[in-house]
């Protein structure tokens, strides 16, 4: 069972790869982010830390979510393989990852990028459209409900998250420009990244990220 980390820009398609990868190999997905938004929800110390930083669109320190991710890779779940999603996304967290996993005695597998244009990626993450109660996520034009602005699980008024609202966009994409220059690299010296391009359809890429996965093994 592979040890993945998921790359890529936000509304690259991670959220919708990383189901996909969970079904396939077995493996839990750890999404930093959703663990965060939790974290806020939940109003927990950590969420007071992370929720204004979150809205302003900036990263969390470094330390936060180091913490969340080791005790995270100890549960036992982890132990036949893990997808991490939204981490690292600096080069210490890429550093802490690798010392965190030597402890455990493992290491990663495939770190896989999902390649996409930033102006793919503002259409993307501007029409998307998610469900407070259940997490289902929409896109207005791409795959839009049943009915319009409703869930079609459970009919809750789907919302529009915070950070995906453009001027949060536009400083999400700039933190992640600042981070790719730095990370992609850094695994590629490590022959670890496996590129894929993200702008196929969700089936294309799947079939992509999983041929990839299986040469690097
Ligand atoms: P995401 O859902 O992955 O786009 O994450 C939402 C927000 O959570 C980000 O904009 C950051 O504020 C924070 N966050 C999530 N993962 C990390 C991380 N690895 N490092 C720093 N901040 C993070």
């Amino acid at each position: 069972m592979p040890n993945v980390i998921l790359l890529g820009a936000p509304g690259a398609g991670k959220g919708t790869q990383a189901k996909r990868l969970v079904a396939k190999y077995g493996i839990p997905q750890i999404s930093t982010g959703d663990i965060l938004r939790e974290a806020v929800r939940n109003g927990t110390p950590l969420g007071q830390q992370a929720g204004p930083l979150m809205s302003a669109g900036k990263l969390v320190p470094d330390e936060l979510v180091v913490g969340i991710v080791r005790e995270r890779l100890k549960q036992p779940d982890c132990s036949g393989g893990f997808l991490l999603d939204g981490f690292p996304r600096t080069v210490p967290q890429a550093e802490a990852l690798e010392r965190s996993l030597s402890e455990m005695g493992r290491v990663v597998d495939a770190v896989v990028e999902l390649d996409v244009p930033a102006d793919l990626i503002r259409a993307r993450v501007l029409g998307r459209r998610s469900c407070p109660a259940c997490g289902a996520v929409y896109h207005v034009s791409d795959s839009p409900p049943k009915v319009a602005g409703a869930c079609n699980q459970d009919g809750s008024a789907l919302i529009t998250r915070d950070d995906d609202r453009p001027e949060k966009v536009e400083k999400r994409l700039s933190e992640f420009a600042a981070l790719t220059r730095s990370l992609s690299p850094w695994y590629a010296g490590r022959g670890l990244l496996r590129k894929v391009d993200g702008t196929a359809s969700p089936d294309a890429v799947f079939q992509q990220v999983v041929q990839v996965l299986g040469d690097g093994r």
